[in-house]
């Protein structure tokens, strides 16, 4: 099923829609709910290229909008953090200075 790629003319928002052959309605951008979208080329005709720096605008579009790359980082910190703690449980004593 061929999955296109659409960006929000109104907000700059990229998402992937689904297109179902059997679906007659068109995608509105999850963001706004505009339905003035421009369709990105598919993967299909791309070159290598081409399909790198659009992957590669995309990924920029998703980490400047970032609220899900924030959460991730934070869930990455926080896993981290646990790490630390399970493999370092108590930190050394400081020694006191007399
Ligand atoms: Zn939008």
């Amino acid at each position: 099923m061929p999955i296109y790629e659409y960006e929000c003319r109104a907000c700059g928002h990229q998402f992937e829609f689904l297109l179902l052959p059997t679906a007659k309605e068109t995608p509105a951008c999850p963001e706004c709910h505009g339905a003035d979208l421009e369709k990105l080329p598919t993967g299909f005709a791309l070159s290598t290229t081409e399909l790198t720096k659009a992957r590669v605008k995309k990924a920029r579009a998703q980490h400047q909008s970032g609220k899900n790359f924030k959460d991730k980082q934070v869930a990455e910190q926080e896993h981290i953090q646990e790490h630390v703690r399970e493999y370092m449980p108590e930190p050394p004593p400081k020694k006191k200075k007399q």
